[in-house]
């Protein structure tokens, strides 16, 4: 079927920006916030009905990840109370914390409107095509930043991608993270390296054994159990689904249907094998499946496993001293796809201002987990914090290159390292 994009021309004008951002996740919030402190007029767009993504609707209550100092991660820390420490947030406080930011930062945000297609000239994005509740309509904008994760505005505009592992292109699993209340013991286990004594025997082997017998599902392995915000609680990090892909429609709902089947099962499961869980019950969880891992845009530098493992520093750096673990979950299986020694093998390393900046499509931005790296390298830089230091670098970016009336990939990165060493951030040793 041949689609006709020629109507967009025709539709109503919604607003113009001189910088839009896609996507309200740890990523787009804080380049919202970094472009509007910047002077700019921001407009963010979220197809969700709050803002916060991952943080807030996919109940991932601790932000991971160590960034240089002086980041919006230690803003964002303070809003959600948690003063940055890797310690369980409130996802409810959390959407209004950070929408009044957002609001009280003055920029201009609309939520249940989702981008549907970029709207561009030759190379050029000049705006986005959104779906509104009263219909489609266009926004436009000098400088756009795509910050949806799964990189749909620079892939739609023609930038080229990456997805999952070199050698058969899985991606990592998809999840569904939930609480539990009821639980009277005070057994957490929070990965494989954290193995604790259930009744004399291994927690571990017990998740394994009950993984053989099929009492969990066939890729759970290990049910990651999370101390919660209160007494008796429990983040339960276990579904698990490979092979599917978070940016088709079909294996969305699949997964969606899928893991929350699976919720039950590993309920069922902590109840009847484990001593102290017996009347724990499901509290809530997360408002749609967590999708790792979906594109990763291909950009100007395309940060490695290597870089990580070196621990590399770049002229062109925007994030200093980013540092988690290599955390792939296994896209085959259960389990991490890593032993502890390797995943545990990073140094703190840079993350330059190429990888912001995709290839093939100009006047547009990429922050958080669709930026420019390799599927290992892509494991350690996807968490929370790491992200939030990469939005506020692309949102300061996207600002100074309206105010200079250029394209991002003009800019001198001199001038954008100013701008966050002027705020506090460090950037050099
Ligand atoms: C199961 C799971 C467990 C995890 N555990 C942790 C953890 O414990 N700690 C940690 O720090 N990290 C964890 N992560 C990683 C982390 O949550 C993500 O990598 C991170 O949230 C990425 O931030 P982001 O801003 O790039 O994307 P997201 O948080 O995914 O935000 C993207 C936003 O863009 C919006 N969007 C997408 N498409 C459109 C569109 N077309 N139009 C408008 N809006 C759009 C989305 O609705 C969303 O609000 C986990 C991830 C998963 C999936």
């Amino acid at each position: 079927m041949l689609i006709n994009h020629s109507y967009s021309l025709e539709l109503p004008l919604m607003d113009q920006a001189d910088v839009l951002v896609i996507g309200a996740g740890p990523a787009g919030i804080c380049a919202a916030v970094a472009a509007a402190r910047q002077g700019s007029r921001v407009v963010l767009v979220e197809r969700s009905g709050a803002v916060g993504g991952n943080l807030t609707l996919g109940h991932i209550r601790t932000c991971m990840g160590i960034v240089g100092p002086g980041t919006m991660k230690e803003e964002i820390g303070e809003l959600l109370g948690t003063g940055g420490a890797c310690v369980p947030h409130n996802v409810e406080e959390a959407k209004f914390a950070l929408t009044d930011w957002l609001h009280k930062n003055g920029v201009i945000v609309y939520l249940q409107t989702p981008m549907a297609e970029v709207w561009t000239e030759g190379n050029r994005v000049r705006g986005v095509v959104v779906s509104t509740p009263q219909g489609l309509a266009r926004v436009e904008a000098v400088c756009t930043v795509d910050a949806t994760g799964d990189g749909m505005a620079a892939a739609l505009a023609g930038a080229p991608f990456q997805v999952g592992r070199p050698k058969d292109g899985l991606m990592q699993p998809a999840s569904l993270l939930f609480t539990i209340g009821g639980v009277e013991s005070a057994l957490v286990c929070t990965h494989e390296s954290d193995d604790t004594p259930v009744g004399g025997q291994s927690y571990l082997a017990l998740c394994e054994q009950a993984n053989r017998e099929g009492v969990l599902p066939e890729d759970v392995t290990i049910v990651r159990l999370y101390g919660g915000e209160r007494p008796g609680e429990r983040m339960v990090n276990a579904t698990q689904l490979c092979r599917v892909d978070g940016t088709k429609p079909s294996d969305i709902a699949r997964s969606d249907w899928e893991l929350r089947r699976q919720i039950h099962q590993v309920v069922e499961f902590l109840r009847e094998k484990i001593p102290g869980f017996e009347r724990c019950y499901l509290l809530d969880g997360a408002d749609f499946p967590g999708f790792r891992e979906t594109r990763r845009i291909e950009g100007e530098y395309i940060l490695t496993e290597e870089d990580i493992l070196e621990g590399k520093t770049f002229p062109d750096v925007l994030v200093h001293r980013a540092n988690f673990c290599f955390d792939t979950h296994n896209p085959a299986g259960g389990g991490q796809a890593e032993d502890l020694e390797t995943a545990r093998s990073t140094r703190p390393y840079d993350i330059p201002y190429r990888c912001f900046l995709p290839l093939k499509v100009e006047n547009l931005l990429v922050a958080g987990r669709c930026i420019s790296g390799t599927h290992k390298a892509h494991s350690s830089y996807r968490v929370m914090n790491i992200c939030m230091a990469m939005g506020e670098a692309a949102g300061i970016a996207a600002a100074l290159s309206v105010r200079r009336s250029i394209s991002p990939r003009r800019l001198d990165v001199r001038e954008i390292q100013a701008a966050l060493i002027a705020g506090g951030v460090a950037l050099f040793d």
